[in-house]
């Protein structure tokens, strides 16, 4: 991280950013002039991806952090109170899928699988906020943006005309609803601040998320997912709280 930096830009966190969406939602937040923080847990991994945005001449700095060791969370916090002395945006985007090389009829209710996954994909993003949550409260406009998916709907899995609806992943889809839960807690107990929590689909990307083929499938380029993402991140201050959308508007819980 670096001592020069413009006060009155947002610094933002975005977990998960050395690649994939994350990185595109990085991009779009330092684009819009933002002091972009790359969440990694692979140190080299996230100061590549930050020398990638600032070649561009973004504002761009890697910070150590696998979601799943709360001593990173810890660590991650002080850093950034050190040098920034707040937060005003956390993008929770850090997320596995690891069904996708197995979904579920295949290898029901593989214990190892939830677990591994609800660590990443809700307690991760819940020690993450939590170590983040005095920094945010220093913001004068606190953003939290838990990165979900349509597939975390509840109804949309009990919907036969969605094209998910073959799809049984419960340990990704459980996770995503739980984080969805968590989005909507996380509105109520902050309702008295300015911090805005929301949960965002960003669409079906093109990543590496849902295995070998998914880049093929995928109809959305991340660089085009990450508006919506970004979007929500910078909301205005009669911003939506507690809310669940994609890019064409709200998603049924
Ligand atoms: P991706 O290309 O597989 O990238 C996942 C990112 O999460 C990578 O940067 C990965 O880091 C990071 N990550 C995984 N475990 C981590 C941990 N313990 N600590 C820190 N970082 C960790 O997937 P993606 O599509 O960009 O997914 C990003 C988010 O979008 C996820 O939350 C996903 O559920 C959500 N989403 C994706 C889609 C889609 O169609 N792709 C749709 C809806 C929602 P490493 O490089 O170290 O593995």
């Amino acid at each position: 991280m670096t001592t020069s930096y413009d006060d009155n830009a947002p610094i933002a966190l975005v977990t998960g950013a050395n690649r994939g969406l994350g990185l595109a939602v990085a991009r779009r937040l330092g684009e819009a002039g933002a002091t972009v923080l790359i969440g990694g847990r692979d140190a080299a991994s996230a100061e590549d991806a930050a020398a990638s945005l600032r070649e561009t001449g973004l504002k761009a700095w890697p910070v150590t952090l696998d979601v799943t060791v709360d001593a990173d969370a810890a660590a991650a916090a002080d850093r950034i109170g050190d040098e920034y002395g707040r937060l005003d945006v956390l993008v929770n985007n850090a997320g596995i899928l690891p069904e996708a090389t197995a979904p579920d009829l295949e290898r029901p209710l593989d214990l190892a699988r939830f677990r591994a996954t609800f660590e990443t994909n809700l307690f991760g993003v819940v020690a993450v906020t939590r170590a983040m949550l005095p920094l945010l409260r220093r913001s004068g406009a606190g953003r939290i943006v838990n990165v979900s998916t349509t597939m975390g709907s509840l109804t949309d899995q009990l919907d036969p005309r969605s094209p998910y609806f073959g799809l049984v992943l419960p340990a990704y889809q459980g996770s995503k609803a739980a984080l969805n839960a968590l989005t909507i807690g996380l509105s109520k107990s902050l309702a008295d601040t300015s911090i805005l929590v929301n949960s965002v689909c960003p669409g079906w990307v093109q990543t590496d998320l849902g295995g070998p083929d998914n880049r093929a499938a995928a109809p959305t380029p991340a660089e085009k997912a990450a508006r919506i993402v970004a979007d929500m991140a910078l909301l205005g201050a009669d911003g939506a709280s507690g809310t669940f959308v994609d890019a064409a508007g709200p998603v049924a819980w």
